[in-house]
């Protein structure tokens, strides 16, 4: 990838793919293109089509994407396994059929299956069942994975795939509903710092474990696989630092300033039992994650308090 190459971000207006502009640019990338719904949505085929025929990028990177925590996911099945197989199939295939010469998929690390070893290799892709709770968007990053490959063997197309541990940072979705649980504590602690409750309430057991990557991290090592990397194989992207949820609760609660209790609501899902993943393959390349959590999520809070804390 070359500084003059038009680099078209799928999904910019998300969390990553935000990320990845600003990345771009800091990098000294003028010509970096993005398609609001407005212009495009996504999931029409027509529409991709059209755009990416009139756009003509060198480079793709597909960070469009229908995501959700635990209770979103569980919800909307079916919304999640359709706008991710339509979002993904028409940006992948456009972007062959317009001559693009990279891709880069962002996949997820929910991919995996349930009871996979950890930290979670990525050749334990498809070799058992996957976390109930989101199956459905897991599916569709899977067909995502195997169509890139497939265009790989078949065309040449130098399509490559990410999956990154759960990303917190900037840009968040702060909905309660919808949030996943970085985003979704900050905003409890935060609330009820100012509310003056006397505890906040975290879903589940608190027993699960979970690997948390800045986004500037992720956007960071998207750009230097851009660069270097070109494989069929996967990659995934992580920090090999993982907290239980009950820790993680610890820390957010302190970064925030609250002084009041946590309780447990275990009618709530937990999920997974344990989601790290192995990032050897990536560390093998030369790359390492730079932020750590308390300073991520210090740097997380700060956004949290311009952008949306105190707004309707
Ligand atoms: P997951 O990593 O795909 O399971 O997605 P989440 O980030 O939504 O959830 C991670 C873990 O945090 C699960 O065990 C949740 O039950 C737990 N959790 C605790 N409190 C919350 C909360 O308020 N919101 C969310 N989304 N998860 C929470």
């Amino acid at each position: 990838m070359q500084p003059t190459d038009r680099v078209f971000v799928a999904g910019h207006r998300g969390m990553v793919g935000s990320a990845i502009v600003r990345r771009l640019e800091n990098a000294g990338f003028s010509d970096v293109v993005v398609a609001g719904r407005d212009v495009a949505d996504l999931t029409d085929h027509v529409a991709v089509d059209r755009l990416l025929a009139e756009m003509q990028p060198n480079v793709v990177v597909l960070a469009a994407a229908k995501v959700g925590g635990i209770l979103a996911n569980d919800s909307y099945p079916a919304d999640f396994i359709r706008d991710n197989l339509q979002i993904q199939t028409n940006v992948i295939d456009g972007a062959w059929r317009h001559g693009a010469k990279k891709l880069l998929f962002l996949g997820s690390s929910c991919i995996y299956p349930r009871e996979a070893d950890q930290p979670i290799h990525e050749d334990s892709l498809l070799t058992g069942p996957l976390e109930p709770t989101n199956q459905w968007y897991a599916i569709a990053k899977i067909a995502g994975i195997k169509m890139c490959q497939a265009y790989r063997r078949q065309y040449g197309f130098d399509a490559i795939c990410v999956q990154p541990t759960n990303v917190y940072g900037p840009g968040d979705n702060y909905d309660l509903a919808s949030s996943h649980v970085v985003a979704a504590l900050i905003r409890k602690f935060h609330e009820a710092k100012i509310n003056g409750d006397a505890d906040v309430t975290v879903w589940g057991t608190g027993s699960p474990r979970r690997e948390f990557i800045h986004v500037d991290d992720l956007a960071n090592a998207c750009t230097f696989l851009l660069d270097g990397y070109s494989g069929e194989d996967n990659v995934n992207i992580g920090t090999g630092q993982e907290v239980t949820i009950a820790e993680f609760a610890a820390i957010v609660s302190q970064v925030v300033g609250f002084e009041g209790g946590i309780v447990y609501d275990t009618s709530k899902p937990d999920g997974t039992p344990r989601k790290l993943i192995d990032s050897s393959r990536l560390a093998g390349l030369g790359w390492a994650a730079g932020i750590g959590l308390e300073d991520g999520l210090g740097q997380a809070y700060q956004w949290f308090l311009d952008n949306v804390a105190g707004k309707a």
